[in-house]
């Protein structure tokens, strides 16, 4: 007999509704009709059930006895013990902020929310922050500053296969989810214009109706310009930018200096293909742009997406039916991730931590002193960076992450989290950063437990268990309401030991609502019920009566005075230029079989088969020019550290820039090469432009580097 669950993919913010039959030898992956996915699966999706019972999997906690000794199992007393005795002995000597968690945006709105609660209100800490720094806090911090909210998409993405005319940048759908190049295919289907900016020439740039393809670092200005030529060629909506907008007149004086043929130099995009991407554009009647990461993660991605932005309500996109602008979020729960308080500066719905009537009302649903609550610490880099350091934390928490592999700079932060006094990382299987940690916790995957996403579009989905877990694992909430157990944070109004931390996820998303009521990314109204009767409910929704919102402002922003903000911003150029000794571009991003740092599509043999390893992409040439042939290994050096793979080469990519993925660890980890170099606003580190130095790994006498 087999047994059925609706639910959705591990992985990405698509959120692919599928079904997961559990037959008498294994589980299988059904695709299933969803209004993103429509029946779609990546290869990903497809595979995800086999890590469920994969022999990698953890089920017993290990302890490390002494630095530099073996990893061993241990019984969950025991390593609870070694937990609680260790944040203890760091805070009693060096205060509450040496203790640090680091969570992820691919835990569930519940982990989020009770991540950041347990970090503020057990370990009275500041120092928390998430993954999600990396991925998509740029987009979020442009969107706040424009709109007063930061929801991906501020409209359903069916939206898209209408548009006339939709620009993507620096997105590559194609790759990263697989099942969205549908609406792009109806969408050209219907005769409408598909314009992509990316360096690459990528899966989903061989798409396009027209492909920009700018030097690394320069979107920009190509940004800039589009509204240069927007404005002399007429194509602005005064009146949208009358009626609903503020400070044009300043980003009109900005983008004056943004003629075409000085865009042309400064990007490499020809003036012909920067006017023909305005014109399309702004004689769209629907028009959508949409960034992703490679607008985003650079020391400049805040401004970058606001260019953009400032293009998108110029031409009076926002709130326009089937047009608009929205920022592709990235991992699984990449939105409800960053909204529920496991950021530095954050507390839920979205509400600022430094707010007084914000600390106030969530300290109401906590039941403690708002005076109590700590305020904001550092940001993702900052804070592991500092792990170790002098005054910098000296333990730290890991929920959904492996920084090791996925951090900038990773040899240098690997250093740090090996420094600590205490490493505690809560994962399923032995990460890299599981490997050096002092005690590894063994949690529930995600068919293992129910709990809620929240995909790109801001709609809050179900993620349902197939089963339990298997003996010896437990869910993180479990283990967050133990360890707060242990470290005395007990209820003691309730005269029961009731624990401030439940552990069973439909409690926790009912608290979750009270303290996000009444904040920008406001659930209050959201039930389990209607999530299931309605195809998941967007937020915000405040009234379990009224209708959440797949479309946001047709009748204005949640601003102040109602109107979307102009912010002047200029080109500037990357954080680390190419010079002699490093002069080659190196951008990075993901391939289509491989997610995030890898820790799990490694482990999974049908998407190892595809992508086995990683590889360095360069131009035939470059590769000339250095005496490289494909399949050679090759050594990438930055100022920072390097990193060995097999040369790809292809005439895809521009002969200035070489393009690893960031999937791979050990000597195939290039985020030992990226740049630790941040965002001024959001902190988000610049991981798509870096200079580097290529060669021959065994190179002979004479033989050249670039
Ligand atoms: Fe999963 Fe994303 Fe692939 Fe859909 S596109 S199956 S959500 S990884």
């Amino acid at each position: 007999m087999s047994q059925d669950v609706v639910t959705h993919c591990p992985y990405c913010a698509l959120q692919c509704g599928m079904t997961l039959r559990r037959t008498a030898e294994r589980v299988e992956v059904l695709p299933r009709q969803f209004p993103t996915n429509r029946g779609g699966l990546c290869q990903k999706g497809w595979t995800a059930a086999e890590l469920l019972d994969h022999p990698d999997r953890l089920t017993t906690p290990l302890l490390r006895d002494r630095p530099g000794g073996q990893l061993r199992p241990a019984s969950w007393p025991e390593a609870l013990d070694r937990v609680v005795a260790g944040i203890r002995r760091i805070q009693s000597a060096y205060g509450r902020d040496a203790v640090a968690v680091f969570g992820g945006g691919g835990l569930t709105n519940e982990k989020a929310y009770a991540l950041g609660k347990f970090a503020r209100v057990a370990l009275g800490t500041r120092n928390i922050d998430y993954n999600g720094r990396f991925c998509m806090s740029s987009a979020a911090a442009a969107g706040m500053r424009a709109f007063g909210v930061d929801r991906g998409l501020p409209f359903p993405l069916a939206d898209l296969s209408t548009a006339d005319t939709l620009l993507l940048v620096g997105a590559n759908v194609a790759e990263t989810m697989p099942p969205l190049v549908r609406y792009l295919v109806e969408q050209r289907q219907r005769g409408g214009t598909l314009i992509v900016i990316d360096p690459r020439v990528t899966a989903t740039a061989r798409q396009a109706t027209l492909h920009l393809q700018p030097t690394p670092g320069t979107d920009l200005a190509v940004a800039n310009a589009l509204l240069h030529i927007a404005l002399a060629e007429g194509l602005v909506d005064k009146d949208y930018v009358a009626a609903r907008t503020t400070g044009f007149d300043q980003v009109r004086r900005v983008t004056a200096g943004y003629w075409p043929a000085r865009a042309e130099r400064l990007s490499g995009v020809p003036v012909a293909d920067l006017e023909a991407a305005a014109r399309a554009l702004g004689t769209a009647e629907r028009a959508i742009i949409l960034t992703a990461r490679g607008a985003e993660q650079h020391a400049k991605g805040v401004d970058t997406v606001t260019a953009f932005v400032n293009l998108a309500l110029a031409l009076g996109l926002p709130g326009r039916p089937g047009s608009g602008y929205g920022c592709l979020t990235g991992q699984g729960n990449g939105q409800g991730g960053r909204e529920h308080g496991q950021k530095a500066d954050q507390l839920p719905g979205y509400r600022r931590i430094d707010d007084p009537a914000a600390r106030a009302h969530v300290a109401g649903v906590w039941g403690v002193d708002p005076d109590a609550l700590p305020g904001p610490g550092v940001s993702a880099y900052e804070l592991l960076s500092a792990l170790g350091t002098d005054g910098g934390p000296k333990g730290l928490l890991v929920f959904g992450s492996n920084p090791v592999v996925s951090a900038p700079r990773a040899g240098r932060i690997e250093g740090r989290l090996r420094d600590l006094d205490l490493l505690v990382v809560a994962d399923f299987v032995r990460s890299e950063t599981a490997e050096i940690a002092d005690v590894v916790l063994p949690t529930a995957q995600w068919a293992e437990e129910d709990g809620t996403m929240t995909n790109l579009e801001g709609r809050v989905l179900r993620r349902r268990a197939l089963g339990p877990p298997p003996p010896g694992v437990r869910t993180d909430l479990a283990l967050l309401a133990d360890l707060a157990d242990r470290l005395d944070h007990v209820d003691g109004s309730a005269g029961q030991g009731r624990s401030r931390f439940p552990a069973a996820p439909e409690q926790v998303f009912a608290e979750l609502r009270r303290a996000s009521a009444g904040g920008a990314a406001d659930y209050a109204g959201i039930t389990w019920e209607r999530i299931d009767a309605e195809d998941g409910v967007f937020w915000p929704c405040p009234d379990e009566d009224g209708p959440g919102m797949p479309r946001l402002f047709a009748d204005g922003f949640p601003t102040p005075d109602g109107r979307a903000r102009f912010v002047p911003v200029e080109h500037r150029p990357v954080a680390e230029e190419v010079c002699p000794d490093y002069p080659v571009y190196l951008t990075t991003g993901r391939v289509l079989t491989q997610y995030q740092s890898g820790a799990q599509t490694r482990r999974v043999e049908a998407l190892r088969r595809v992508a086995p390893n990683a590889f360095l992409e360069l131009h035939p040439d470059l590769a000339a020019r250095l005496g490289v042939a494909d399949g050679d290994e090759v050594r990438v050096t930055s100022r920072r550290g390097e990193m060995r793979a097999p040369a790809r080469l292809t005439p895809t990519i521009r002969p200035d820039t070489v393009f690893a993925p960031f999937h791979w660890a050990g000597a195939a980890r290039i985020n030992s090469v990226t740049s630790d170099a941040l965002d001024p606003v959001s902190r988000m580190p610049e991981f798509k432009v870096c200079a580097v130095r290529v060669e021959k790994a065994v190179a002979s006498a004479g033989e050249g580097t670039a």
